[in-house]
């Protein structure tokens, strides 16, 4: 699962930023509103967190530009703590929910975890699919039942493939969404990826179809 954020206060951004990565997301940041609104457009995300106070364009702008180029991936609003105003717009420009400032960072991780599995259709937080168990709030993947050691990296990819079960994904899906910005495409290492967690969740579990991509057999 890959995120963006969106906000100027560097030290709220480095905590967001250092937070999600420790829960297992590919994490990009934006500065400013307009590298922010650049960034939702043209990367895939599977969730923003926007600042709504920003330098160069406000949030609320982006937000209405995003929803009017036609991009779904749902939103968190960063709010002003007692300004219901700023929420009832933020949702009314297409934000999917708010945190209000200041917020504990707990609130917000569980917060985007919400948003990612309602975007993609899935309601229950533990997420089983034949012997694979995914635990959102711990981070874990877990075989009949036991933990599996994963780096981030397999474990966003386990993730993300367990939401997307039934679907076919192919390598460029793969590293939208599992990378951030500064990673430099090459299929080989997502076929290196694969083979490596093959080893550790079952060789049977991801089936290849060639020129197409790999899809969960379970
Ligand atoms: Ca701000």
């Amino acid at each position: 699962m890959r995120v963006l954020i969106v906000e100027d206060d560097t030290e709220i951004l480095r905590l967001l930023a250092t937070a999600l990565t420790s829960a297992g997301y590919a994490v990009d940041t934006a500065g400013d509103g307009e590298d922010g609104h650049h960034l939702g457009s043209t990367e895939s995300y599977d969730s923003i967190i926007l600042d709504l106070g920003l330098p160069k364009l406000d949030g609320l702008s982006i937000l209405e530009r995003w929803r009017k180029e036609g991009i779904t991936t749902p939103v968190l609003i960063l709010t002003a703590r007692d300004s219901w105003t700023e929420k009832v717009k933020g949702l009314r420009a297409g934000a999917d929910d708010y945190v209000a400032k200041p917020f504990q960072m707990e609130e917000v991780i569980a917060r985007i975890e919400a948003l990612i599995r309602r975007a993609k259709g899935i309601v229950n937080p533990v997420l089983t699919i034949g012997p694979l168990t995914l635990d959102t709030a711990q981070s874990t993947v877990f075989r009949d039942g036991r933990p599996i050691v994963m780096t981030p990296l397999e474990y966003r990819l386990t993730a993300y493939m367990m939401m997307r079960h039934g679907a076919v994904i192919s390598k460029t899906e793969i590293t939208e969404h599992i990378y951030d910005q500064s990673f430099d495409c090459d299929s080989n290492v997502i076929e290196v990826l694969i083979n490596r967690l093959r080893k550790k969740i079952g060789a049977e579990v991801i089936e290849t179809r060639r020129g197409q991509g790999y899809v969960l057999a379970l």
